[in-house]
């Protein structure tokens, strides 16, 4: 079984149809989402309504959370909070709905799904050093567990101690645990602008960090004539 997962979507429509063609070339039985399907990008509906009739299952992110009103705004930065305020006044109450039935993890083969940390999912912890992954660990009863939240495509392992890993690939070792960010579709924060996701084959034990171009002129220009703060398109050219 081979998992495409994905996710911090965030309005960018552009990227994520980019991320599920390229799910189509090289294969995948099934595609689960991190979460933050809305929030900084221009096109929440279209991504939501790509998620949805796809059936992809997907966590909650504290964007899909707050535009719900189920996470303070002030937990945001003012280009965070006005993308939100936005958002919120875009989508229709069935989007809505769908955001707020969204579970916080899910648990698959050998594997758990959250947003942002396992220690606490609700409050948003982030997992990018060792501290936060051995809080993470500790909450961890399968052997691998897939997060996004920071943007970051990285990887932590644990056995005996904990390591952390820059590699775009990795095999998965039976006598250790796993957390994998797979980094951000929409979004991505680690100087490469093109979309990020991973592949998980349970078969083969291994994961693959990929990255996707897209038309990223495309979701910045729709930014701007979105309204939207002009920050958030000049990240998305810059991928920080
Ligand atoms: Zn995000």
């Amino acid at each position: 079984m081979r998992y495409a997962i994905l996710g911090d979507i965030h309005s960018n429509n552009e990227a994520l149809r980019a991320v599920l063609a390229d799910v189509e070339r090289v294969g995948a039985d099934r595609i689960l989402c991190l979460g933050d399907i809305v929030g900084y990008g221009a096109e929440p509906g279209e991504c939501i309504r790509e998620i949805y009739t796809r059936r992809i299952d997907s966590v909650l992110g504290n964007h899909d959370s707050a535009v719900v009103g189920h996470t303070p705004l002030d937990w945001f930065n003012d280009y965070a909070r006005a993308a939100v305020v936005w958002t919120a006044g875009r989508l229709s109450g069935e989007e809505k709905k769908y955001l707020s039935s969204l579970p916080l993890t899910g648990e698959y083969e050998g594997f758990t799904i959250v947003h942002s940390s396992l220690a606490a999912p609700a409050e948003w912890n982030y997992v990018t050093g060792i501290i936060e992954a051995m809080r993470c660990f500790e909450c961890l009863t399968a052997p691998l567990c897939f997060v996004g939240h920071s943007h970051m495509p990285v990887i932590f392992r644990e056995s005996g101690g904990i390591t952390r890993h820059m590699e775009k690939a990795i095999r998965i070792e039976k006598n250790a645990h796993y957390i994998v960010n797979v980094g951000s579709v929409g979004q991505p924060r680690d100087g490469d602008p093109r979309a990020g996701y991973g592949l998980y084959d349970a078969g083969q034990m291994s994961v693959e960090l990929r990255r996707v171009s897209y038309d990223v002129r495309k979701a910045s220009a729709a930014i701007i004539a979105a309204g939207l703060p002009e920050f958030l398109a000049l990240r998305l050219e810059k991928g920080y």
